[in-house]
């Protein structure tokens, strides 16, 4: 890994740079009840408009690369013939500035099921390999865990890592057209001093942490309590809305539907984004629904995350965002199910 250093006022010239291509960044987009900002992903034209030390966005850079509804292709029936057109969604390269560390660990694991098996998704790994990544550091917001699930940190995954420390920025540079693009930007060589400032940074970062989960032995814990109550009591208050999984950065369930004209002259295979956690998820022809109860629903949604992806890949797939409990209007939080799991209150 290249260390480098600039100052905080060269990050214009870095967006500058970078708006040769379309850029995706944090941007406001209103206020709740109490007045605070709310932010979100979008294209941002204008520095002025990037709000690099925003808290959260409510969705993730996952609605990027996983469209909630995408055209996979189109056929057109003509003359005893056919022609079948596929579109991967990608018309240019994406910038993707300033992605915490979750955003970034997140899309690292959605990598690992989209494309690191013997089945990669095309219209995921376009997108994907069409990406700049400038990460930015972040300071927890009580909802957030990520440092429970060893996300509050990214280590690949990116192009430029930029973390904040006072009026200038410790920039990790992981890849050759970052280090080229750096060229056009004042930077300095890393000192002891810099490196010094950096561990107590991200050590600060840490004391902040006011949320949890305790993932130790988790997996076997969740294999001892598969058939508990609570997840009855938890299934009560669900409502099986699926906007957790819709908020969540790592949930890529999908459904695949094929639409035909009623001249038979054009069809269309669109692929949708859903929830496990939604009434029909696991309903199969002939009408019978192996997964009826809202409790069995939401159980599998974590048995997925912090139990079956584990075994797979030695790794959760929650990045402890926070985002799902934000979300939920029966405020169901990640940190409060896992604790009632592990038998602590609920
Ligand atoms: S957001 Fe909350 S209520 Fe909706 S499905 Fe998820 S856990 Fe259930
Ligand atoms: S399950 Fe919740 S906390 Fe975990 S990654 Fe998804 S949205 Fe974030």
């Amino acid at each position: 890994m290249i260390f480098k250093v600039f100052r905080v006022s060269e990050m214009e010239t870095l967006f500058d740079l970078l708006s040769v291509n379309r850029i995706i960044g944090p941007v406001e987009k209103g206020r709740d009840v109490a007045g605070r900002p709310l932010y979100d992903f979008d294209l941002v034209y204008d520095f002025k408009d990037l709000k690099i030390d925003y808290s959260q966005t409510i969705h993730s850079a996952k609605n990027y690369v996983i469209p909630y509804r995408e055209n996979l292709c189109t056929f057109t029936f003509a003359d005893d013939d056919w022609q079948k057109d596929v579109n991967f969604g990608v018309d240019q390269a994406h910038v993707f500035f300033g992605l915490h560390p979750c955003d970034i660990n997140a899309l690292n694991k959605l990598d690992k099921v989209l494309m690191g098996n013997t089945y990669p998704n095309p219209f995921y790994g376009a997108k994907r390999s069409n990406m700049f990544i400038v990460g930015h550091s972040c300071l927890p917001i009580p909802s957030c865990f990520c440092h429970s699930m060893g996300a509050d940190s990214v280590l690949s995954g990116f192009d430029l890592f930029l973390t904040r420390m006072g009026d200038e920025y410790f920039v990790e540079v992981q890849s050759a057209r970052a280090y080229h693009l750096l060229e056009n930007i004042e930077t300095r060589e890393v000192t002891h001093e810099d490196h010094l400032r950096f561990k107590q940074t991200t050590a600060e970062k840490r004391r902040l942490f006011t949320s949890e989960v305790d993932t130790s032995d988790l997996t076997k814990i969740l294999d001892m309590e598969f058939e508990s109550e609570v997840w009855e009591d938890w299934g009560d208050k669900c409502l099986s809305c699926g906007t957790c999984a819709n908020v969540c950065p790592t949930c890529y369930c999908y459904g695949v539907e094929e639409e035909v004209n009623m001249d038979f002259s054009h069809a269309r295979k669109v692929k949708q984004l859903y929830s496990c956690n939604l009434l029909d998820f696991a309903a199969v022809a002939g009408g019978y629904n192996f997964r009826p109860e809202s409790s069995t629903r939401l159980k599998y949604r974590y048995y997925h995350k912090h139990r079956g992806f584990v075994e797979a890949y030695e790794e959760s797939l929650c990045v402890g965002c926070g985002r799902c409990g934000n979300a939920c209007l029966s405020d169901i939080t990640v940190p409060e199910v896992i604790a009632s799991v592990r038998g602590g209150d609920k």
